[in-house]
């Protein structure tokens, strides 16, 4: 049976997971989604060559989840440095595989003479869309912090209305750390008269390396109080992550206190950091999908 993401009760609970660099075997991967799909997530992502990891597995383990796990699975796709025939190759692979769901993207510019046919995330989603109608459901990225190209906020939220205009169904969010800026950003995408779903991108942070390259990554405003328990616990590798996991899911749970639409976790393949996080979480999210359900 094909799982449809957009029949599943709110607040949503997905998970991204990357596929192994270089030639390395699917085992591990598949190890961590088994782990994964014991905490019922409503979709599991996969990476498409982020971080240096392969793009040949992307849809390989896309529909593993989908087929062999029942849960539904979305593949990210790239445009960059892609033609359309490329793109139109993966979609093929994909159709033929019984994976419906994509997360639309550009995929990050070293410089300009990347860009190959498509030049925004947007040309790839009338791609699809034009090409391929409902076949498949798109999925788009949104960024809380505006993306780190952008001239401003206004700017952002302007390509993301076009992007969202072409038939996306739901945004995820690039992660950030601070709800206070998300539920206010959120305000201004309501009031730019989009609708899509917002799923909150959370990534639990696991050691003081992590949190420096992220931010050099994407930009996201680090809190006060993360930056004290990275100072005080970072030099100890346990320590550093029992505090991530809390603030994760402490930050989860205000969110949705906050009734967000869906939370997104960027597992960084670590089922263990997952299921600590989960445990921390599950009764608010059960309880919040009940009241969703009954009210
Ligand atoms: P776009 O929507 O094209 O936006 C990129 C920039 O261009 C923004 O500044 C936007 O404001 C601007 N823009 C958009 N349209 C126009 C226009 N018409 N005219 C002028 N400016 C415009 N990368 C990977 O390589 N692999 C992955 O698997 C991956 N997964 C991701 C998952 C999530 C949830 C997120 C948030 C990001 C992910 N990324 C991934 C990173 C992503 O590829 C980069 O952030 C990339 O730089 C932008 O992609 P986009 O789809 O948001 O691009």
């Amino acid at each position: 049976m094909m799982e449809n993401f957009f029949t599943k009760p709110a607040p949503s609970y997905t998970f991204e997971i990357f596929p192994p660099k270089g030639n390395k075997s699917l085992e591990g991967t598949y190890a961590v989604i088994d782990s994964l799909v014991s905490f019922n997530p409503d979709l599991i992502s996969v990476t498409y060559g982020a971080g240096g990891s392969s793009r040949d597995n992307t849809v390989e383990i896309a529909s593993g989840i989908q087929n062999k796990y029942h849960v539904c699975g979305v593949a990210h796709l790239t445009c960059v440095g892609s033609t359309r025939e490329n793109i139109r190759g993966i979609l093929e692979q994909l159709k033929a595989n019984n994976v419906k769901n994509i997360l639309a993207l550009r995929g990050d510019l070293k410089d300009e003479s990347d860009l190959g046919e498509f030049h925004h995330a947007s040309e790839l989603i009338e791609f699809i869309k034009g090409e391929y109608g409902d076949d498949f459901d798109v999925f788009a990225a949104c960024y809380p912090e505006k993306h780190p190209e952008a001239d401003s906020v206004e700017d952002d939220l302007k390509h993301l209305k076009e992007k969202c205009k072409l038939g996306v169904k739901a945004l995820i969010s690039q992660l950030f750390f601070d709800n206070d800026i998300f539920s206010n950003w959120k305000e201004r995408v309501r009031d730019m008269g989009i609708t899509q779903p917002i799923i909150a991108g959370i990534m639990p942070i696991t050691s003081a390396a992590q949190i420096s390259k992220v931010v050099e990554m994407c930009g996201a405003s680090v809190p006060e109080r993360v930056r004290r328990f990275v100072n005080a616990y970072g030099h100890h590798a346990g320590a550093v992550k029992e505090a991530g996991i809390a603030y994760a899911a402490e930050q989860i749970i205000d969110l949705l206190a906050r009734d967000v639409e869906g939370i997104h976790l960027y597992t960084m393949n670590q089922a263990d950091t997952v299921r600590r996080i989960d445990a921390g979480i599950r009764s608010v999210l059960y309880t919040k999908r009940y009241e969703i359900s009954h009210n």
